[in-house]
């Protein structure tokens, strides 16, 4: 009986990657930056093999946030987007993991993670971590979780990297802002000054490059 049951768990445990490692990159185009002369910001998306998130569904996202955060004159044009093999215990966002996953790939800066969920209590869909809330976590500065409960995907995206590049939390009442608290369809605007912020934090901090 013993060995009928070791044998049974072999498949299983073979699917799992022992280490983390690269499994594909490529270079995708983000069609709203094409001709675009501002700032540029280029993107690594990076996503968990196993955990449920496809290319397209990552690559329609950057390209929908890319086009609202063009508003405040960032051109997106092309991204890196990175397959990655990692045992499962790192396809949840749990800060002393996540930092282990982040420090064994060593992307660029800024990097979109996309993970199954999260063990993070309380638990956000999405968490976007910059400088102020990185100080004991190094490894996990200017990077951005998503998890597959989040809603509204480029929304979501677009307003957890406006936190990231702001290098700030704060949210905005303002009627169809992209910082309101809750993410929704029609929230996408930013204001002249949430603009300025974000290009001048951004750039001090080295995530944008200038025309
Ligand atoms: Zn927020």
């Amino acid at each position: 009986m013993l060995a009928v049951l070791l044998f049974a768990a072999i498949p299983a445990l073979a699917q799992e990657p022992a280490t983390i490692s690269v499994l594909e990159r490529r270079e995708i185009a983000l069609d709203s930056g094409a001709g675009m002369a501002g700032s540029e910001l280029r993107l690594t998306l990076a996503y968990l093999d196993g955990s449920g998130w496809t290319l397209e569904a990552i690559a329609a996202a950057a390209n929908e946030s890319a086009r609202i955060l063009r508003q405040c004159g960032l051109a997106l044009k092309t991204a890196e987007l990175i397959r990655v093999a990692a045992p499962g215990r790192f396809h949840d966002f749990s800060t002393p993991l996540s930092r282990q996953l982040a420090a064994a790939l060593q992307l660029r800066k800024p990097t979109i993670y996309f993970v199954a969920g999260t063990r993070q209590r309380p638990a956000f869909d999405a968490e976007a971590i910059g400088r102020g809330n990185s100080r004991t976590r190094p490894e996990l500065r200017d990077t951005v979780w998503i998890t597959r409960g989040a809603c509204d995907l480029a929304v979501t995206l677009a307003h957890e990297l406006t936190h990231v590049l702001m290098d700030s939390g704060e949210h905005a009442d303002e009627p169809g802002n992209l910082m309101r608290e809750e993410t929704a369809p029609g929230n996408t605007q930013l204001s002249v000054v949430q603009c300025a912020r974000l290009r001048e934090n951004a750039t001090a901090n080295g995530l944008l490059s200038l025309p």
